[in-house]
This record gives C-alpha cells, sequence and structure tokens, in this order.
C-alpha cells in the first residue's frame, strides 16, 4: 500500500538564466514523453514560459529507478548547480570554491615535530 511510483528525476539546464532560474528539477514516470511534453508546451509552466522566450533547455542528468520522494529531497538541496555536470555550472563551481576557500574543512593538525618554539632555530635544529 505504501508502494511509491517508481520513475526518473531529471535535470533540465537552460541555455541562460530566466530571471534567478538556470535549472529545472522534475520526475516523470515517463521521461520521453514527459521531455516531449515540456517541449512542445504541455508541460510544466515554467518550461512553457522558456519555450515563449525561446530558452533552450538540455536534460543534463537523470536519477532512474527513483520515486517522489527523491524529487523532494533533490529540490529541498537548494542548489541545483551543485547536482549539474553541465560544463558552465563546472566552471561556476570552480570560481566559488577560489573565492569561497573551504573553511569548513577541519585544518590539518601539524604534526608535534614540527612545532618550534619562539627564537629556536629550525633548520639547525632538523638537519642531519
Ligand atoms: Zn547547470
Amino acid at each position: 500500500m505504501n508502494e511509491q511510483p517508481v520513475g526518473t528525476v531529471y535535470l533540465y539546464h537552460f541555455d541562460r538564466p530566466y530571471r534567478h532560474a538556470m535549472h529545472y528539477l522534475g520526475w516523470s514516470e515517463d521521461l520521453p514523453a514527459r521531455d516531449a511534453a515540456h517541449r512542445n508546451g504541455s508541460g510544466a509552466r515554467l518550461l512553457q514560459v522558456l519555450n515563449a522566450h525561446g530558452i533552450g533547455y538540455a536534460l543534463v542528468r537523470e536519477w532512474p529507478n527513483t520515486t517522489r520522494a527523491e524529487e523532494r529531497r533533490l529540490k529541498k538541496f537548494k542548489g541545483a548547480t551543485r547536482l549539474c555536470p553541465h560544463e558552465d555550472c563546472k566552471e561556476l563551481r570552480r570560481q566559488r570554491s577560489k573565492r569561497w576557500p573551504k573553511i569548513y574543512k577541519p585544518r590539518r593538525r601539524r604534526a608535534l615535530s614540527d612545532r618550534s618554539e619562539p627564537g629556536e632555530d629550525k633548520s639547525t635544529a632538523t638537519s642531519q
């Protein structure tokens, strides 16, 4: 009774941004049919709008054998850019990681032997 229909979660990457949107994440039991519906204007409202603006969109990622629960989970993730394998998004991630270095990563603790007391001449201490 709790059986969820299984289908495919899919991600479109837009040719150019529409407002702030650059991606569309959806789920369908029959992706080829759903994809065709989006493209002929009988699918999602947002994609109808893209069609009207002449903005193209490419199917860049699929998660087969998934349920709507997975779609919701991925939508909550709030960062389709991070899910997107498109070159533009990869580049964006590279730029972001340059601008915001990974501050969450715990700093590697320096080995105790690396420690030198103030005033201590390390070069003589380590030379052999
Ligand atoms: Zn993308």
